[in-house]
């Protein structure tokens, strides 16, 4: 069996090949991070018209690496959410437009669960397994039973691990490229992860979940104190009302992908509840919204952009070495203190899942933030500890990628949770197939599994 799979949820456009025993035949992949870097973030209309710009030349550098054709495909697999709407529904339109031309069926698939099952693609994980999700947009624990059957155990009551690291590295005037997490890594590198010690968060607290913002203005007051000189750009996207910004987070686990922000005025970005909510703008008070409709998608879309002052890579000498260093301790502290965080989270969650299911032997690590090798050996380190199998994918399918759409498509598709192709191509058909807000413990509604 062959399945094309497309993603286009935020600011990747990905689509990739795969066969059923899990082999990736062809794949391609346009980012937008050159594009989004001078906003402080992701710009939902700007993000929508480089999908445009972008889909039918992933596609077919696809289907070319692959060496196949529309023909030769089973099934046509495509993100439906959770995303930013306007972008989900570039990838849905171009997926039920090929599905219908060539009368494949079409698997709808929850952008979270192919962050979790792409575990699966190169290695035995049998359900269940803890799972731990850490991106943009979603910090999630979860007990993963089987395809479309998840039990959440912990979610985030602010910004997920991957929106942190992109503030924090715009705070520190990091270059965000290729985003935010990577180049905090790179750069707390040469820091001393000891120099500050901030607080674990949520240690008083007798549950899973997570918190970010009260660290992130630490690292703010941190700046501060030292009297670093904070970056307009970082300042204008991530520094002025970290508290505002964190006390107007909506609810957990139906977050879409995150750093993404409505540009420039806080206005704009209210009225796109789908951007809003992983939002990563200072200036945003966001309304959570109870889905990303189409009246408030226009409205988003209407407004014209107009960046703030380029982020700058102030890394590079403007602030002598000495400051240099201790941003960079800065950085390397905030990295320690928030992996730990992850830590004491997830053995919480290893214990309670113990409680319950006796047989638990494996956990797997996802999402953008799983590239982080300190995250990637820490865990290792845990897994070893407890008597875990720790299972993490490449870092190349733990960020946005066709491939990971493509393999939950094959799951969902080997378990008959698909549609037969459609009959109608037009834009309001495929507007309805999109779910920007769709928490994952929910997704048996769309062709999925019976609850059990
Ligand atoms: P979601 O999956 O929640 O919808 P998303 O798709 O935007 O959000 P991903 O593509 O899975 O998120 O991951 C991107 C996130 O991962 C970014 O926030 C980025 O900063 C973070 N990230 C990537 N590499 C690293 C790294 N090495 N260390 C820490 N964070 C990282
Ligand atoms: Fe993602």
């Amino acid at each position: 069996r062959l399945i094309l799979g497309i993603e286009s949820s935020c600011d990747d456009t990905g689509a990739a090949v795969i066969s059923s025993h899990g082999r990736v035949l062809g794949e391609a992949l346009a980012g937008q991070a050159d594009l989004h870097a001078p906003w402080g973030g992701v710009v939902p209309s700007l993000a929508r018209e480089a999908h445009q710009a972008a889909i039918d030349r992933v596609v077919e550098d696809t289907l070319v690496s692959a060496g196949k054709g529309m023909q030769d495909l089973d099934a046509v697999a495509v993100t439906v959410g959770p995303g930013l709407s306007m972008c989900l529904k570039v990838g849905v339109v171009k997926a039920r437009g090929l599905a219908a031309k060539h009368g494949l069926p079409l698997v709808k698939v929850h952008h979270m669960e192919a962050h979790a099952l792409v575990s699966r693609l190169h290695a035995p994980v049998p359900f269940p397994f803890l799972c731990l999700l850490v991106s943009g947009g979603h910090n999630l624990l979860l007990l993963a039973h089987g395809v479309g059957n998840y039990t959440l155990l912990g979610t985030t009551v602010d910004d997920a691990m991957g929106e942190a690291f992109d503030k924090v590295a715009r705070l520190l005037g990091l270059d965000l490229k290729p985003n935010g997490g990577a180049a905090l890594e790179k750069f707390a590198r040469k820091g001393d992860p000891n120099r500050f010690k901030f607080t674990v968060p949520l240690r008083q607290q007798a549950n899973c979940n997570f918190s970010f913002a009260g660290l992130k203005t630490a690292i703010s007051i941190a700046i501060q104190k030292e009297g670093l000189q904070v970056p307009s750009a970082a300042a204008a996207a991530g520094g002025a009302s970290l508290d505002s910004e964190a006390a107007s987070k909506p609810a957990p686990d139906d977050g879409v992908a995150g750093g993404a922000v409505s540009p420039a005025a806080a206005a704009a970005a209210t009225a796109d509840g789908a951007s809003a909510a992983g939002g990563t703008a200072a200036a945003l008070t966001p309304t959570p919204a109870a889905d990303g409709g189409a009246e408030k998608q226009s409205a988003a879309e209407s407004s014209q952009p107009s960046p703030s002052q380029p982020s700058m890579d102030v890394t590079a000498d403007a602030d002598g070495s000495k400051a240099r260093q201790t941003r960079a301790d800065i950085a390397a502290s905030f990295q320690r203190v928030a992996v730990q965080h992850l830590l004491d989270r997830c053995k919480r969650g290893v214990d309670w899942a113990r409680d319950h299911h006796p047989d638990l032997k494996r956990f797997v690590i996802a999402g953008g933030v799983a590239c982080n090798r300190s995250v990637r050996s820490s865990f290792g380190d845990l897994a070893e500890a407890l008597g875990l199998e720790l299972t993490i994918p490449d870092p190349h399918f733990c960020t946005d990628n066709g491939a990971m759409v493509a393999w939950a498509g094959l799951e969902r598709f080997n378990l008959g949770l698909f549609e037969g192709p459609p009959q109608s191509i037009t834009d309001d058909d495929a507007y309805q197939d999109v779910k920007p807000r769709w928490p994952l413990t929910n997704i048996s509604d769309s062709r999925g599994l019976p609850k059990s």
